[in-house]
């Protein structure tokens, strides 16, 4: 756990949030600030700074955001989703932890902006 990391606690329950699902590896949780009717975001427990150090340090994580992610617009009945991993400040990552976004709800445009 990084003391200073938003993630890290709400992982640890520290901060709350809307969980929706959770697992030994990850957890899930509803976005603040909504872009679209159903945005969650899935997170490994352990603390990574971005998509590609995850992958490196634990793959298995990896696969198991991704699974989770799938698992969670099911359960919110979407068969059509869009999973984004922003990655660096310049591609809009405000949250220095791995963190796998799933929105579904509405039409989405492509490319994104
Ligand atoms: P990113 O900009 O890709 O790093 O995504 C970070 C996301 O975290 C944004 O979509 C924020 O709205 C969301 N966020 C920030 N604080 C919280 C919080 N306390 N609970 C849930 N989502 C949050």
């Amino acid at each position: 756990m990084d003391a200073d990391c938003l993630f890290c606690k709400i992982v640890a329950g520290e901060i709350p949030a809307d969980v929706v699902h959770r697992t030994e590896r990850v957890l899930a949780f509803r976005d603040v600030n909504p872009q679209a009717p159903t945005h969650v975001l899935v997170v490994p427990r352990a603390h990574h700074v971005n998509a590609a150090e995850l992958a490196k340090a634990d793959p298995e994580t990896s696969v198991a955001l991704v699974t989770a992610a799938a698992e969670v617009a099911a359960a919110q009945g979407h068969e059509d989703y869009r999973l984004v991993f922003n990655t660096g400040a310049g591609a809009g990552q405000s949250v220095f932890h791995t963190h796998l976004h799933v929105l579904a709800g509405r039409s989405l445009a492509w490319p994104p902006g």
